[in-house]
């Protein structure tokens, strides 16, 4: 069967994915191919209502893991296996990376209960490739403070913060064949030439 093509971008709060998404989709659409932009958790109708309780109301970090699977469960199915099944481009706003990084590293869940629900879930679908956006803890600060009212995980102090970022880079070192590190904390026109160095070959 024909696929499309599974792209995620993760990294912390503030790391600019949000910034380089839209750029990123018409980069493929230049090309002639049908983009999909979506995001997690959400990105279906069930999906957005879950992301809404996640982003504001307290919650056992069980709870929290648990509910972050179910909504990507959704999406999964009634979004990401039709869109890559009739061919598209996906390009995903954070996906299981970030359970690792903020369940696992920020929360302290163990990796191998999220990877109960990572086989259950994904039933062996991996993307294709993931951009990691990295900076340091305290430049994502100055970025997050200079636009947005803090949501449940953006308002967790520095060392959660720290903790994400180095399991997230802890998973990129366990996958490197799929995770691209971009350093994220240079200038908007820096971070838009290490993408564009990563994605020759998938354009
Ligand atoms: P994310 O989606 O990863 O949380 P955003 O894309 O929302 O991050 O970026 C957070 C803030 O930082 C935004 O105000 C954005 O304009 C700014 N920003 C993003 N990338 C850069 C950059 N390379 N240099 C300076 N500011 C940036
Ligand atoms: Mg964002």
């Amino acid at each position: 069967m024909k696929r499309g093509l599974f792209i995620t971008l993760e990294g912390v709060d503030g790391a600019g994915k949000s910034t380089h998404l839209e750029w990123l989709a018409g980069l493929f659409r230049a090309r002639g191919h049908a983009v999909r932009v979506t995001r997690e958790p959400g990105g279906t109708p069930l999906g957005e209502r879950l992301r809404a309780l996640l982003l504001t109301e307290p919650m056992h970090a069980e709870t929290e893991a648990l509910l972050m699977f179910a909504a990507r469960c959704e999406h999964l199915h009634a979004l990401i296996r039709p869109a890559l099944a009739a061919g598209e481009v996906v390009l995903c706003d954070r996906f299981t990376d970030a359970s690792y990084a903020y369940q696992g590293g920020g929360r302290g869940l163990p990796a191998a209960r999220l990877a109960i629900l990572e086989d259950w879930v994904h039933g062996g679908l991996q993307p294709d490739l993931t951009l990691l956006f990295d900076l340091p803890e305290a430049l994502a600060q100055v970025r997050r403070a200079a636009t947005r009212t803090a949501d449940r995980f953006e308002r967790e102090q520095t060392d959660f913060h720290a903790r994400v970022r180095a399991a997230y880079l802890q998973r990129a070192a366990r996958h490197p064949e799929r995770i691209r590190v971009i350093d994220a904390s240079g200038s908007i026109e820096a971070v838009r030439a290490q993408l564009e160095q990563v994605l020759t070959g998938w354009l």
